[in-house]
C-alpha cells in the first residue's frame, strides 16, 4: 500500500489535500532508514515504505470522526451559552430548579427514590454546591472551559495531529500509547508539524487503562480505535469522560460481534451474536449495550449520537452522563432476539419496562419486561428459535446530530479527504429509521422461498401499503428496516410468489411450509414514491464502492515486518521461513516486553 503512496506528487500550496506521501532525504530512523512525509487532511506524518502504523483505509474514519467532533465542538458551545444564560437568570432569582444536564437527553423520567436516595441526594448536593461555586464568576462572556481529548491508542498520532490542525476548538490532546516505538514516532510527527501543534498535542508513553483510570472526568473527548476489541479498555474509557462527554469508540473483531465464535462475543461484551443477516447493525448494538453496562457501575449512561458499520469495522460515537436516576431504564432500552433457525424470522424480548402507570409519588416504576413475547415455534415455518443478546435496543443515532454533521461536512466539503464515502454513508444513515432494531434482507427471505426476488421498490410499496414504514440501512444494501410485523413481510412475499410461482418442493422445507399458507393479507405492489429512498430519486449516493484493491485492516502493529524493519528492531528479531516473525524473549529489552504482554491481554483474536 505504502508503495504506490511515495510515488505520489505533493502540492506545496498548503491547501487541504487529499492523501499523499512523497520521499523526503535526509530524514532517518536510527538504524538508517529513508522516510517519506506522508500528508492526509492537513497533518503530516513520517513514514517508511510499508508503515503498519499507517493504514488508508481508516481515512473515512478520522473523516467521520473529525466532522462528529466539530458537530461536538459547536453542541457544547450552544449549550455552554443556555447555561450561562441558566444561571444569569438563575441569579435573578427567576428560578431556582435544577434541570437535567442536558435538554437533548431522553428517558428522563422522574423516579421513585427508594435505594438510591442517599445517592442521589449526594449527587445534587455536589451539583448545588459546584453550581453555586461557579455562579459566583459567571458572567455573559464567560467562556467555556476548553475542549480536552484524550487519543488512547494513538499509534503514530496522525488522528490527534488532524484533531489537533483541522478541528477548531478544542483545548488540548493527549496522545497516548503502550508501545515506546509509537510514542516516539508520535513525538517525531508532532514536532514535523510546527509548534502550533506541539503546544496543542502531547505524546505519552502509557498503557491507556492505567491513566485513564488516574484521570477521572478530564477528558471531554475520548477516542478508542483499538485493533481488535476495544472491551477491555471501556471500563476506564467511561471513567476518563467528563459529564456529557464524547466516546468514539472502534472495534474491527467484527467476526466475533457477528457470531462466529457466540461464546468469545459473550465473554468480551457480554451478549450473544446471532449469524443473521442483520449482523452488522447487531454488532453495533452489542457494543452500545457493552458500553452502556460499564458505564452503568458509574452511575453513567450513553446516549448515541452515531452508529456506524463501515467495510470491517463499526465506531460509535456517544455521549456518557451521570445520573442514578437514569441508569434505572437501562433494562428497558435492552432487548435479547429470537431468530428462526428455518426462515431467519427474529423477534424481540425486551429486558425490562417502564409502566405507564404512575404511583402515588407520581413517578414510573421500573419491571422486569413480560415474556414469552413468542411461542417455542415459529409461526411462519413451525422451526425452533436461537436467542441472542442482550443488546441495544433504543436508537443508535440521533437524527438532529446526523443533520447537523452532515451540513457542516457538506460545507466545508473540500477539507475531507474522502468526503463522498463520508456524505453516501451519513446519507445512507440518516435515512433510517430509528426506532426499529435490526433489518431484513430481501434476498434472503427469497431464498428461503426460493424465488426471484422482487425489486426492493416493490417490496418497499408494498410495506408502505399495507401501512408501515420502511427504510434502507447503512450497515447493508440489501437490509431494509421496518415496523411491519413478520407475518405481514411472509404475507408480501406469499403474494408476490402468488403472481411468480416456484417450482414445488419434494421435501418439506421452511419456504415450503411458508407458501402452504395463504396470505391473510392481499399485497399491493403499486409504486409508492414515500416508500423509497429519497437520496436515491434525487440521485445522491448511499453506497459507495471502495476505491482501491486490498481495501481492509492491515495487520496488527509488529506482526508482520518486513527485513528493513527487522534490522531496526535488533538482534532478537528473527524471520521465520514462513515470513512470521521469531522474538528471542530471552534477549528482548524489558519494555517491548511489557508491550506484548499488554496485547495479549488485550484479547487478540
Ligand atoms: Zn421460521
Amino acid at each position: 500500500m505504502g508503495g504506490d503512496l511515495t510515488d505520489s506528487k505533493v502540492t506545496e500550496n498548503g491547501s487541504p489535500a487529499p492523501v499523499e506521501s512523497v520521499p523526503v532525504k535526509g530524514i532517518s530512523s536510527d538504524s538508517g532508514q529513508t522516510y517519506s512525509i506522508l500528508r492526509e487532511g492537513e497533518a503530516d506524518i513520517l513514514l517508511h515504505g510499508n508503515d503498519v502504523f499507517y493504514n488508508k483505509a481508516q481515512v473515512v474514519n478520522r473523516d467521520i470522526s473529525i466532522a462528529v467532533i466539530r458537530a461536538f465542538v459547536s453542541k457544547r458551545e450552544q449549550e455552554h451559552q443556555a447555561e450561562v444564560a441558566k444561571k444569569l437568570s438563575r441569579r435573578k432569582g427567576a428560578s431556582k430548579t435544577f434541570g437535567a444536564p442536558d435538554s437533548t437527553v431522553e428517558n428522563s423520567v422522574s423516579v421513585e427514590a427508594q435505594g438510591d436516595e442517599a445517592n442521589d441526594v449526594t449527587e445534587s448536593a455536589e451539583v448545588k454546591t459546584i453550581t453555586n461555586a461557579s455562579e459566583e464568576f459567571v458572567t455573559e462572556n464567560t467562556p467555556a472551559k476548553p475542549i480536552r481529548v484524550l487519543e488512547a491508542l494513538a499509534a503514530s498520532g496522525l488522528r490527534a495531529l488532524r484533531y489537533a490542525k483541522e478541528i477548531e476548538g478544542l483545548g488540548s490532546i493527549v496522545a497516548t500509547d503502550n508501545d515506546k516505538v509509537a510514542v516516539e514516532a508520535c513525538e517525531r510527527n508532532i514536532k514535523l508539524n510546527g509548534p502550533v501543534v506541539a503546544a496543542k498535542v502531547e505524546a505519552k508513553h502509557a498503557d491507556a487503562r492505567v491513566y485513564m483510570l488516574t484521570h477521572e472526568k478530564e477528558f471531554d473527548v475520548v477516542d478508542l480505535d483499538p485493533y481488535g476489541s476495544p472491551s477491555v479498555f471501556l471500563d476506564s474509557a467511561v471513567q476518563t469522560i467528563a459529564d456529557g462527554g464524547l466516546l468514539l469508540c472502534t472495534a474491527t473483531d467484527m467476526a466475533v460481534l457477528c457470531g462466529n465464535n457466540g461464546e468469545v462475543c459473550y465473554s468480551k461484551y457480554g451478549s450473544y451474536p446471532l449469524r443473521g443477516k442483520y449482523c452488522h447493525e447487531m454488532a453495533l448494538r452489542i457494543l452500545l449495550a457493552c458500553i452502556e453496562s460499564h458505564a452503568n457501575r458509574y452511575k453513567r449512561y450513553i446516549v448515541p449520537i452515531v452508529s456506524l458499520s463501515i467495510d470491517f469495522y463499526v465506531r460509535v460515537f456517544v455521549r456518557v452522563y451521570t445520573s442514578a436516576n437514569t441508569i434505572k431504564a437501562t433494562p428497558s432500552k435492552l432487548t435479547h432476539i429470537y431468530q428462526c433457525v428455518g426462515c431467519d424470522s427474529y423477534y424481540f424480548q425486551p429486558v425490562g419496562r417502564i409502566t405507564n402507570k404512575t404511583n402515588k409519588n407520581n413517578s414510573a416504576r421500573y419491571m422486569p419486561a413480560i415474556g414469552p413475547t413468542i411461542l417455542p415455534e415459529c409461526s411462519q415455518c413451525k422451526k425452533h428459535f436461537s436467542m441472542g443478546g442482550p443488546m441495544w435496543a433504543a436508537p443508535i443515532h440521533d437524527a438532529d446530530w446526523i443533520s447537523t454533521i452532515l451540513n457542516m461536512a457538506t460545507s466545508m466539503k473540500a477539507k475531507y479527504p474522502a468526503f463522498d464515502k463520508l456524505h453516501s454513508i451519513l446519507t445512507a444513515v440518516s435515512e433510517e429509521i430509528l426506532d426499529v432494531p435490526l433489518y431484513v434482507n430481501l434476498h434472503n427471505m427469497s431464498a428461503t422461498l426460493k424465488c426471484t426476488p422482487p425489486s426492493a421498490a416493490i417490496f418497499r410499496s408494498a410495506v408502505a401499503n399495507a401501512g408501515y414504514r420502511i427504510s434502507g440501512s447503512h450497515a447493508n444494501p440489501l437490509g431494509l428496516k421496518t415496523d411491519a410485523p413478520m407475518e405481514v413481510l411472509w404475507d408480501i412475499m406469499r403474494c408476490w410468489v402468488k403472481e411468480h410461482p416456484v417450482k414445488a418442493q419434494a421435501t418439506a422445507t421452511p419456504g415450503s411450509v411458508i407458501l402452504s399458507k395463504e396470505p391473510e393479507l392481499q399485497a399491493n405492489f403499486t409504486k409508492v414514491n414515500a416508500a423509497l429512498s429519497k437520496a436515491q430519486a434525487k440521485g445522491v449516493a448511499r453506497f459507495l464502492p471502495n476505491p482501491e484493491e486490498y481495501w481492509g485492516p492491515k495487520p496488527r502493529a509488529g506482526r508482520h515486518i518486513t527485513n528493513k524493519h527487522m534490522a531496526a528492531l535488533g538482534p532478537h528479531v528473527h524471520q521465520t521461513q514462513s515470513g512470521n516473525v521469531h522474538i528471542r524473549q530471552d534477549q528482548v529489552p524489558e519494555e517491548e516486553t511489557k508491550a506484548k504482554k499488554q496485547k495479549r491481554d488485550e484479547g487478540s483474536t
